[in-house]
This record gives structure tokens, sequence and C-alpha cells, in this order.
């Protein structure tokens, strides 16, 4: 059994927390594998150290003296030394990250030092290796990520290896400069790595043991997500339910690797699993329900729209060439409706409706703002009957006026439109009528 173990910003914020690290880690010969982030919080109103680094690096960059954030920084990890009774020493490192700032390496560079700095630290605690992600995870001229490469040379690497500390969020150019992820990137890498050692499970460490099924500012105290396929996880991380990066499910999803989210505060709680398949009956027909506020809906009518050839390509056309893209695309016979993020659409909003009469000659176009997009998800709606007339007669009871209703094909999800200020009770009924009523 081979686990990559990623660990989270929280999860390394202190010695304290690292200590909690190490005991997992231990507790399991299959842990050999691991990604750290950076220190984050270690208590609400903390700074994370990442947020430090792009703050020092702002200052290097308008050529501000930026010594005394760099002291800060550096004293948040000789706490953690110190905590820990390690003798490493950080000076030289930062001696050299001291010259990079004042030689401008940039940016990413310097977020970069997060990772870097806190996955020495993680080696020394651990007695393992340390890779350098520079070394080993790689992203084109482009700036895209160079996946085959990055694969074929830490695979190597790896596997002459039989533990390894690899830091997460970054890796670098074809010329050597440092490049990061976006935001919550260590979750990537930590994917990365289990692809590239072929893991039996991709173990991601956080601070909340797995997925609710639905919003706890919502819902006090929501019920768990056992167990998540990855296409029921992309319809519902889709709609703004991210504890994962949404991109890490990708590099293990090619490989069948399952995810299993993990809470360092409850080692022994389950968390969730994230699948690509299972026979597994989930707990609830719904798996989750996801949502947001702020869409609009753009209504354009035409008689006989059915009849005519390359309608939707060309209403379509209007929003691609003012660069909005859509969320969804219901439809009539002579109606056709586009949602769009309302603060991407509005100040476009006139122009878009100019390239819709000149694109498609519509009889009438209508356009409404402050809607919600609910996505209730389970794979088990396929196999249950009355699962919609469910959902519809609960917001009924609720008094709510569905104004879109989306059925995927797939059976997976149903996207539900209502006004924003209906939205979390929208999110409680259907709640209360999927998962409250069966506990
Ligand atoms: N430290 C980086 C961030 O704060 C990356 C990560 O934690 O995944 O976004």
């Amino acid at each position: 059994m081979r686990k990559v173990v990623k660990f989270g910003g929280s999860s390394l914020a202190s010695a304290e927390q690292f200590k909690k690290v190490g005991d997992i880690i231990q507790a399991e010969a299959s842990r050999k594998f691991v990604v750290p982030s950076a220190p984050g919080k270690r208590f609400k109103g903390d700074t994370k150290v990442t947020d430090m680094l792009y703050g020092c690096y702002a200052l290097a960059a308008e050529n501000k003296d930026y010594h005394q954030e760099l002291a800060l920084i550096k004293a948040r990890y000789d706490e953690i030394i110190e905590g820990l009774g390690l003798t490493l020493s950080l000076d030289q490192e930062f001696e050299i990250i001291d010259r990079q700032f004042a030689a401008k390496a940039g940016k990413d560079y310097a977020a970069s030092r997060g990772e870097y700095l806190n996955g020495h630290i993680m080696a020394a605690y651990l007695g393992y290796q340390f890779v350098d992600a520079a070394e080993v995870v790689f992203f084109k001229e482009n700036g895209e990520f160079d996946a085959a490469k990055t694969n074929e040379i830490m695979g190597e690497r790896l596997k002459a290896l039989s533990n390894a500390v690899v830091p997460g969020f970054y890796g670098s150019y074809p010329d050597g400069r440092v490049k990061t992820f976006s935001r919550g990137g260590s979750d990537i890498t930590g994917s990365i790595v289990a692809r590239a050692i072929q893991a039996d499970v991709y173990e991601n460490w956080t601070d909340v043991s797995g997925f609710l099924i639905t919003d706890p500012n919502i819902i006090a105290g929501p019920e768990k997500i056992e167990t998540i396929t990855y296409k029921e996880l992309r319809e519902l991380s889709y709609m703004g339910a991210g504890v994962l990066h949404e991109d890490a499910i990708f590099p293990v999803r090619s490989e069948g690797i399952p995810i299993n989210i993990r809470n360092t505060n409850a080692p022994d709680d389950s968390g969730t699993w994230i699948v690509e398949s299972t026979c597994q009956k989930p707990r609830f027909i719904i798996t989750g329900i996801a949502g947001k506020k702020g869409f609009c809906s753009i209504t354009i009518e035409k008689e006989m729209m059915n009849a005519e050839i390359g309608f939707g390509r060309r209403a379509l056309q209007a929003f691609e060439d003012n660069g909005i893209s859509f969320e969804h695309m219901p439809s009539g016979i002579d109606t056709l409706t586009v949602f769009a993020h309302q603060d991407e659409f509005m100040h476009k909003e006139q122009a878009v409706v100019s390239a819709l009469h000149r694109m498609c000659d519509p009889d009438h176009i209508d356009i409404e703002g402050d809607l919600s997009l609910i996505a209730v998800v389970g794979r088990g709606m396929k196999s249950t009957r009355g699962t919609a007339a469910r959902i519809f007669s609960a917001l009924a009871h609720a008094n709510i006026n569905v104004r879109m209703i989306d059925q995927g094909s797939s059976e997976l999800n149903i996207i539900i439109g209502v006004h924003d200020s209906d939205f979390e009770n929208a999110i409680r009924a259907i709640y209360n009528m999927f998962v409250l009523v069966q506990l």
C-alpha cells in the first residue's frame, strides 16, 4: 500500500499542528510521500505565510524596505523549528530569499517559498528526503501545466526513493523560473505526486472531516458525505462548494486513484472518499446541494425559432463576441434562455442585446437579474423515482417560486433557478426533504 499524504496550511500552522501531522504519518507505514502546504492561520484573524510572502514581495517590487516583513516570516518558521526541537537553521535559505527579493525574482517565486521552507522543516522532522518541486513539477512556456513531462520526470525521481517530501503549490518553467499554481494549488501537487508514484490512495488532510452535504452557513451541522464520485464533485464544486482545488481531481482521476479527505484535528474520522465509481449505496438519494447567487437570465424569444437552423449558435456567438461565458441554457420551443454571471454580464449587457438583435433578429429579449442557481446532485437519482417531484414539492411548500429547471442528461443533477432572496430557504427546504426526514 502506497499513500500520498497532503497536509493543508492549517494542519501545519504551528509546531503543535506539525506534531499531529507527524503522528498521523507515523501511524501508517504506507504514508511515505508527503506534500506540505505553507503554514496557514494559527487562529482566527492570523495571516497565512503565503499572504505574508505576497505582501513582503510587493514591497520589494516597489523598491520599498521589506526586511521587517521578511523577519516576521522567518519568525513563523523559527517558532515551528524550535517547537519541534529541531536543530535545522533556515538562516542561509533566508539570505538567498533576501537576495532574490532584492533582484525581483517575481511574485511566484516569493509565494513558493512558503511551501519550499515548510518542506525542509517537514523533511528534517520526519527524516525523509526533500525533493524540490521545481525539479519535478513542470510548466510549459505558455504557463500551462506540463503533465506528461512532470509525470515522467517525477515518476523516475520518486520511484528511486523510499520516502520523500515534495512541497506543494509550485513548479518551474523550462528556463527554471519558479511558477505557482493558483491559490490552494498544493492540492494539485498532491494529486500529481499520487499519479507519479501510482499511489493506492491520495489522502488530503485538512481541517474538516470531509465534504458536507451542504453549506454549514445555511444548515447548522449538515451531515457529511461518505463517498462522492468525481463527476458528482465536479457538479458541486462548479457551483462553489470547494474544500479541494478543482484541478486536483484530474491527475488522480485519470489513473483511478481515490482521494480521501481527512481531518488532521480528528484523525479517527473516516472523512470523505472521492472515487471514480462505486456500488456503495449513498446514504441519501442526494449526495450534495450547492449553489451560487448572482446570476442573470437573458431570454430570447422568436416565433418559429425551432425551425431556424443556426439560431442557437448565433445567439451564443453574441455572448462569445463579448467575452461572456454562460452557465446554463434551458430552452423552449420559441425561447432560449442563457444564464450568465451578473457581475460579468452587467456592464456589457447593452452590447450583448444589440449583438443578439443583429445576429438573431429576435421578437423580444428579456433580462432578469438577482437569480441563484442551485445544483442538487446525486448518483442515486437515476434509479429513484420521484426525486424531481420531491424537490419541487419541497420548494412549493416553502413558498418558493422556481424560475428555471434544468436536468442534466446524466441524471446526476437537477439545477434550479430561484430569486436570490429565496436562495437559503430553497436549500433548507431541499435538505429537509431528503436528509432530515431520513435521519
Ligand atoms: N499556500 C498556498 C495558498 O495559500 C497554496 C496552498 O496552500 O495550497 O494558496
